[in-house]
């Protein structure tokens, strides 16, 4: 019997718990090494809206909705985790683009109904203002994106995972390959390290010389104190986008990606919590707790890279923005290829090769 792969995967956000949660089913030996809590650091800022919604090509929509039931796979495994197809109701942009993105997306199986005022009414009764037209999909869904991580990396260590708090400093190269990670703890040695560091990957790829062209722009979002249910699912309006934890609490941001906390975030945060108030109905003791402020570990093609570095084995690179909706599947195509060799056709465009020319 041959020995197991031992594979260190540094970071521990949604996308290296789900990386090292798949690798450690897959038979390996793992070592997450991570220097924040269990949760990450940009996931815990995250909306955490799963979706295949409007903006992005056909075979990034294949990617996305993979992903989506790759999510309820999980959930079958991972019984209790909070996960939640509540459903989305879009109204954030204009009428004749609402409609394209309904056709377009409709003629590639994703399940979006066309809602008139009435049924906007129905599906979420406590909007103050209704959209004449807007489109629900009801398989998209949320997950609470620090619970998920966590409970992946508890699993993972069920089944022999160890998890190291601690900072990597250095990519260990021996004969051309990487064999192991410098950290503030010593040296670990490795068959495989994955990067899935968020926004620290670049430099930790950088001291093996592998660049990874990263832009990391920063989004806030304002957090209501626990409240009774007023919202049923997501509400991806024209100003701001909102949705209802499952602590009860309401968050938004002026998007999902989170407003641009400018030169006062707390005026900012004030501000975006006083127009989410004002478009819902019963709202009067509703109160604002606090605001977060993340930064989003985004490509500067807005598409993810996960695979290799051409030209140095022993490394694997999982960074991208999109990584609530990705995580499931981007753990169980990246746990295949280096355990059987088998890259997923769906990962074909987003390798770091294309960034070379
Ligand atoms: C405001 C906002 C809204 C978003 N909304 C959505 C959304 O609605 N839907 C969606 O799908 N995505 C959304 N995203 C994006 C999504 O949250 C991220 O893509 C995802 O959280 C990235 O996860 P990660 O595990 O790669 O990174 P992180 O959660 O940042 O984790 C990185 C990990 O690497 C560790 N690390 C870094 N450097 C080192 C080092 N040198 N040594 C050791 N450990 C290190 C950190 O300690 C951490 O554990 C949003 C992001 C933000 C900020």
């Amino acid at each position: 019997m041959s020995a197991a792969k031992q594979v260190i995967v540094i970071g521990a956000g949604i996308i290296g718990a789900s990386i090292a949660w798949h690798l450690s089913k897959g038979g390996a030996q793992v070592t997450v090494i991570a220097d924040s809590a269990a949760g990450g650091v940009a996931t815990p800022n995250s909306f955490a809206w799963i979706n295949a919604s409007w903006g992005n090509p056909e075979p990034y929509f294949r990617l996305r909705t993979r992903a989506m039931a790759e999510w309820s796979r999980l959930a079958q495994d991972l019984p209790g985790l909070p996960l939640s197809w509540c459903g989305g109701l879009c109204w954030d942009l204009p009428a004749a683009a609402m409609e394209t993105y309904a056709m377009e997306h409709s003629a590639w199986g994703y399940g979006i109904e066309r809602v008139d005022r009435a049924s906007v009414a129905r599906i979420e009764p406590n909007l103050a203002e209704l959209p004449d037209f807007a489109l629900h999909v009801a398989e998209e869904g949320v997950v609470e994106p620090v619970a998920a991580a966590k409970m992946l990396l508890a699993d993972a260590e069920r089944q022999g995972a160890r998890t190291i708090s601690s900072t990597a400093t250095a990519l260990v190269q021996t004969g051309g390959r990487i064999t192991g990670v410098d950290t503030s703890h010593g040296l670990i040695a490795a068959d495989e390290v994955v990067i899935a560091a968020g926004v620290g990957s670049p430099d930790i790829a950088a001291t093996a010389g592998i660049r990874l062209p990263i832009e990391t722009p920063p989004g806030l979002i304002v957090h209501s104190q626990p409240y009774k249910k007023l919202l049923n699912g997501l509400v991806l309006a024209e100003r701001l986008h909102m949705r209802q934890t499952a602590e009860g609490r309401i968050i938004a941001g002026s998007d999902f990606g989170g407003a641009d906390p400018g030169m006062d975030p707390r005026g900012t945060a004030r501000g975006l919590f006083a127009a989410m108030k004002a478009m819902l109905h019963g709202s009067d003791g509703l109160e604002l707790d606090f605001h977060t402020v993340g930064y989003r570990p985004t490509p500067i093609d807005g598409f993810p890279i996960i695979g290799r570095a051409e030209g140095m084995e022993g490394v694997y690179v999982a960074v991208m923005h999109s990584g609530i909706t990705l995580a499931p599947a981007v753990g169980l195509f990246v746990a295949r290829e280096i355990l059987e060799g088998e890259r997923d056709p769906l990962l074909g465009a987003y390798g770091l090769s294309r960034f070379a020319q």
